[in-house]
């Protein structure tokens, strides 16, 4: 959907506004106490964050890739946890649109779009997680229902959220996705455990896969926004650090780290750029959104971690937060399908377009 430049300003206004006035400042205490951002995500409804892919007609305002990338990226900067209870809810968004019956679009999507229920997506278990075809839960018809049987885990919103999207096996080699409500119908549905994390505190395969290019577009644009907020602290620091009779930022070695660092974030948010283009016309773009997620997620590893060496032993202190940039970093390398598996999905893509004979 087209915006105008004056409109698109206001809504990334918006945001970075919240993100430095409300989400910087609390981000840290949060995260150390382990607390659910719960007012934070309220403020996030209020702004209409829930809904910004969510078409017009089902209450949202369907703000197009580009944007909410970018939207992403501000919300990273901030903090991670708030990006992930945000993403998550609008990869089931995604799937209900492009996926959902009349009656579930009907249905579902104007209470999403309103964060009334937020979403959640069940495809992982104990025993499959980049393997989605070894998938336990099973899916039986009863009547006119399907009762499924298994447990999932690492299920960000799992607590907070209603309105799950979950992949069970309904045959030998078949695998289909189900809506679950939370409720009087899916009374056999129970959260059991919150796992401890190191960081992150809070997020039919084919119709998952169409929110998967999104959601890879979204933990590309949360890599962006980490090692952005990773450089500025690095930047502020080194320019009031001093050592040998001067900031540390006049150290040459330091400049070389902040110039690669800055670099590299900029290449991550145009390739991040470049696959929501290419989602915004419609065109298919899980490979540049595979190689947009891979590379801003390995950059956002790579420049938290320079951040923490410029800052010295302050980088390793709870009382400044790149600590917290460090240790939420490498749950992008594994959320959205790991790194690993974006390598074997590019190279296939690359040895299909090259057939020697
Ligand atoms: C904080 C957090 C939030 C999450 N939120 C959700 C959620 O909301 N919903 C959900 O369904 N899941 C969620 N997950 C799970 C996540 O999607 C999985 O962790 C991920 O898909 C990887 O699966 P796994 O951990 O089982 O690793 P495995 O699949 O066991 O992989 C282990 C290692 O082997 C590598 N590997 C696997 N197969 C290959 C191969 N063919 N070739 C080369 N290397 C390979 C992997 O890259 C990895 O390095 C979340 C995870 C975390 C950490």
């Amino acid at each position: 959907m087209r915006r105008s430049v004056q409109e698109r300003d206001l809504i990334l206004s918006t945001v970075a506004t919240f993100v430095d006035r409300e989400v910087r400042p609390t981000a840290s205490a949060l995260e150390h106490r382990n607390e659910y951002p719960a007012a934070l995500v309220e403020r996030m409804r209020d702004i209409g964050l829930f809904g910004i892919n969510v078409p017009r007609e089902y209450g949202g305002t369907e703000l197009g890739a580009v944007l909410y990338a970018e939207i992403f990226e501000e919300l990273a900067r901030g903090w991670m946890s708030v990006a992930g209870v945000l993403g998550t809810h609008l990869v089931i968004c995604d799937i209900l649109k492009h996926h959902g019956t009349p009656e579930q679009k009907q249905r579902l999507l104007p209470t999403l779009a309103s964060a009334a229920r937020r979403g959640a997506l069940a495809l992982t278990e104990p025993e499959a997680g980049s393997d989605l075809r070894a998938i336990r839960t099973t899916a039986v018809r009863e009547g006119s229902e399907y009762v499924l049987n298994g447990s999932k885990m690492w299920i960000t919103n799992a607590r907070h959220g209603e309105i799950f999207v979950a992949l069970a096996r309904t045959g030998p080699d078949s695998l289909s996705a189900f809506v679950v409500e939370k409720g009087e119908q899916s009374a056999g549905l129970r959260v059991t455990r919150d796992l401890d994390k190191l960081g992150y505190k809070g997020s039919g395969l084919r119709h998952v896969m169409t929110g998967l290019e999104a959601e890879r577009i979204n933990v590309a644009a949360r890599g962006v926004g980490l090692a952005r907020a990773a450089l500025d602290e690095a930047v502020r620091y080194a320019q009031v650090r001093r050592t040998f009779g001067k900031p540390i930022a006049e150290h040459q070695a330091i400049q070389m780290m902040l110039a690669d660092m800055a670099t590299k974030i900029e290449a991550a948010r145009q390739l991040t750029r470049f696959a929501a283009e290419k989602k915004d016309r419609g065109d298919r773009c899980d490979l540049e959104a595979g190689m947009a997620k891979l590379f801003a997620t390995e950059t956002a590893q790579e420049v938290s971690l320079d951040a923490m060496r410029i800052l010295g032993a302050n980088g390793y202190s709870t009382d400044f937060p790149v600590e917290r940039f460090y240790r939420d970093a490498p749950l992008l390398i594994i959320g959205g399908g790991t790194n690993e598996i974006q390598r074997i999905v590019i190279a296939r893509s690359l040895l299909k377009k090259h057939v020697t004979t």
